[in-house]
């Protein structure tokens, strides 16, 4: 076959590399990257080339730009940091929990050196990474004991497997729960090695259907608190307390898996009611588990409280080598839980809490902060303006609490669906993405969870309006 022309008009790496039109890209992307990347789009412009002889070859200032384009979208298509304005204060999608400023200095000075992770200073030994929240968690929930593993589904999977592998876990068909991402209650039980003995109806169980329930090969009593949906009408559940005493009757364990798990009582911040971990324990409870990066506000992780002996033989299960946290989720929950110490600081320091407890006063006037360069930006493509809206807490915490709130509610002037779209989807492509929600044919931004307000307005004064 003929060598087909064109080819011979391609340019060479080096040549590439030392043209002018190159000069700010091995700048920014350094020399090695830039031509692996020059090498890789010869190489597919060859093969087009060969199957194609007539296949355009562009100048060097086109390649240039195409190789640059492609080196920024590897670059940007990473992790990256977004507005949440959706109204879901904990959204698992977004991150959830943002950390406090304490925390993010703790995890640099953490992160950029070596530290006492798992060493005794004192005694210049082998020491437990937990060692560095347990003694603050158990002052703070009354637990004897704790250890911490990479999250709340790592922390159910571990106590099972420590607890009742081989045995029967009895639990309430109102309780068999699906969280999302594929983590559902029945499930995680088979892959700790237990078997599930399902009791009661699902809106209704008695105490008798635990006690049933019960036998030789019973390893462990548990409740899950429906975090994602409530079951209504004629319904009863079991106490803490009851099941913790047919428990001890029975000399099995009783473990509650929490989901959010608080350590403060939220009607504070004139929120429901939710069980924290501490009454949970007090209640007789001997484990309880329950998420770092849902109310409590941390980072991601799986917290386990309770009775000495059973948090040991966690600690001891080989497991827990698998699902240990890394120092700097140790670091920034330390911080975290100092902040509990203090609990005035918490609608200061701690934005999840900040976040929920933000008065309705507070928001409206955010959203005033924010209103003039929105619709200034808007123009005449749209009408902007400030409506009450519901925000939620999310991550499965009180599903059906509607916090009063108030979002900045954009109508495009085109009433087709596309507009909308492509208003949404303008926004997400701001240098900081803005996410916010789609309602009743409008954008809205719920400006609950709003602190860079300086930022948003100078994004909204560079925005390209679609
Ligand atoms: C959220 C949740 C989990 C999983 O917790 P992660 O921290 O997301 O792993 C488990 N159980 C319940 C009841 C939950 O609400």
């Amino acid at each position: 076959m003929n060598q087909p022309n064109q080819l011979k008009l391609i340019p060479s790496v080096d040549k590439l590399l030392s043209s002018a039109a190159f000069r700010n890209t091995i700048g920014v992307y350094g020399h090695t990257r830039t031509s692996q990347s020059i090498r890789e789009y010869l190489s597919s412009l060859r093969s087009q080339v060969r199957q194609n002889d007539g296949h355009p070859i562009p100048a060097m200032e086109d390649i240039a730009v195409i190789i640059t384009t492609s080196l920024d979208a590897i670059d940007t298509s990473s992790l990256r940091p977004v507005l949440n304005l959706t109204g879901t204060v904990l959204h698992t999608n977004l991150g959830r929990a943002a950390l406090p400023a304490s925390a993010l200095d703790a995890v640099i000075r953490t992160a950029s050196g070596n530290t006492n992770l798992e060493f005794d200073l004192s005694e210049g030994k082998r020491g437990d990474r937990d060692d560095h929240v347990e003694k603050l968690l158990c002052e703070l929930t009354g637990a004897e004991a704790v250890t911490v593993v990479n999250n709340n589904a790592a922390a159910v999977l571990i106590c099972l497997n420590t607890f009742a592998f081989g045995k029967e876990v009895c639990i309430s068909r109102g309780e068999l729960v699906e969280i999302g991402g594929s983590f559902r209650i029945p499930e995680v039980m088979e892959k700790s090695g237990c078997s599930l003995r399902e009791l009661g109806a699902t809106n209704r169980t008695h105490l008798k259907d635990y006690a049933n329930a019960v036998n030789e090969h019973t390893g462990l009593l548990m409740k899950v608190h429906t975090s994602n949906y409530e079951i209504r009408g004629f319904t009863q559940e079991v106490s803490y307390e009851a099941v913790a005493r047919l428990a001890k009757e029975s000399d099995v364990p009783f473990l509650a898996d929490l989901g959010s798990g608080t350590l403060v009582n939220l009607e504070h911040y004139g929120l429901e009611h939710e069980p924290t971990v501490q009454e949970v324990l007090k209640a007789g409870t001997d484990v309880v588990t329950f998420s770092g990066d849902k109310l409590l506000g941390g980072p991601q992780s799986g917290i386990i409280a309770g009775r000495k002996d059973l948090i040991e033989q966690v600690k001891n299960n080989p497991l827990k080598r698998a699902l240990r946290v890394d120092k700097m989720t140790i670091a920034a929950l330390s911080e975290v839980l100092k902040l509990y110490k203090h609990p005035e600081s918490l609608t200061r320091e701690l934005p999840t809490i900040r976040h929920l407890a933000r008065r309705s006063e507070e928001i409206r006037s955010i959203a005033e902060t924010v209103l003039p360069a929105f619709t200034k930006s808007a123009g005449d493509k749209a009408t902007v303006s400030i409506i009450p809206s519901a925000s939620q807490i999310g991550s499965g915490a009180l599903p059906l609490n509607q916090l009063p709130s108030f979002s900045i509610q954009i109508k495009p002037i085109s009433e087709r669906d596309s507009a909308l779209q492509q208003l949404a989807r303008a926004f997400r492509d701001m240098p900081v993405p803005v996410v916010g929600r789609l309602h009743g044919g409008a954008l809205l931004f719920d400006v609950r969870t709003l602190d860079e307000c300086a930022l948003l307005i100078d994004q909204l004064e560079h925005f390209a309006w679609p």
